[in-house]
């Protein structure tokens, strides 16, 4: 059966500038056996080309087709629910050549939405025009509800960050396209042409990856190789099918590595218990 892999990039790939040891041979395997995989980040800073640059310079085969950013997400979700909108924007290029891409316009005076997405451009003259455009009516979008991110030197305030503000200022709530929305999870296994029992994820926060895809029904795998330690995975009432140290572990599985979690729609009720599970899986 063929299955494919949604990879998330910080932590799991790379972790800032750095890759981390074993992701190129993992993505190296990937390509060689032919298995489908979509880079997935809420990062919304960057283009899609602009990541697969990035990832190529690492020394990651990747070229546009390989990834799948929150702005586009976010970019496709709003053109088909309100084509041909407008959009007040904090936010940076990756965010700004999705929404155009997609039909939409930029402006500053009476927008559809406001959309919040990643960036370090963010000014408080910028914050105040978008909580008088969300009290004259404007709806809420936001990228993701990452409270931070990781640095080579920290943590620095993420989008969720940004969108407690203007959540808080102005009494709205934002409705989040990034990762664990079911809107960015559905749209990038669509993307690599797959159905939920043929999904696997892998990413190394449990709050997104994790969690999205398992409220997807889609395969989990946990990597250690970022934001979590193996000691904090039981506070969390949801589970990954399996933990690896880092994809290193996944470059060099001696069986077939599209059959290393079980295949299967973990939501499909037809499969009632572990036994079930694994009956289907073999
Ligand atoms: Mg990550």
């Amino acid at each position: 059966m063929k299955r494919g892999f949604l990879i998330d990039m910080d932590g799991v790939i790379h972790r800032g500038g750095e890759l981390i040891p074993g992701a190129e041979a993992f993505i190296a395997r990937l390509q060689r056996e032919q298995i489908p995989y979509l880079f997935l980040t809420n990062n919304s800073q960057r283009t899609r080309r602009d990541v697969a640059t990035r990832l190529s310079r690492m020394g990651i085969a990747a070229d546009e087709r390989h990834v799948f950013t929150c702005a586009m997400a976010t970019a496709r979700y709003l053109a088909r629910h309100k084509p041909g909108g407008t959009a007040f924007v904090i936010g940076e290029g990756g965010l700004l050549t999705a929404l155009h891409s997609n039909g939409y316009s930029i402006v500053d005076r009476s927008p559809d939405y406001v959309v919040v997405g990643e960036g370090r451009a963010v000014t408080l003259e910028m914050l105040e025009t978008a909580v008088q455009l969300l009290l004259d009516g404007a709806k809420l979008i936001a990228t993701n509800l990452d409270p931070n991110c990781p640095t080579a030197t920290g943590t620095r305030p993420g989008c969720g960050a940004t969108v407690a503000y203007l959540e808080t200022a102005t009494g709205s709530r934002a409705m989040s396209i990034g990762k664990p929305s079911p809107i960015m999870m559905r749209a990038a296994r669509k993307e690599l042409g797959l159905t939920t029992s043929q999904t696997i994820m892998v990413g190394d926060t449990m709050e997104t990856d994790i969690l999205g895809g398992v409220q997807m029904g889609y395969r989990t795998i946990l990597t250690l190789s970022g934001g979590t330690s193996r000691a904090e995975i039981d506070r969390y009432p949801y589970q990954p099918d399996l933990v690896v140290n880092s994809v290193a572990e996944l470059a060099h599985f001696s069986g077939d590595l599209s059959q290393v979690v079980p295949a299967g729609d973990l939501l499909d009720d037809s499969v009632h218990d572990l036994n079930d599970w694994k009956r289907s899986a073999s």
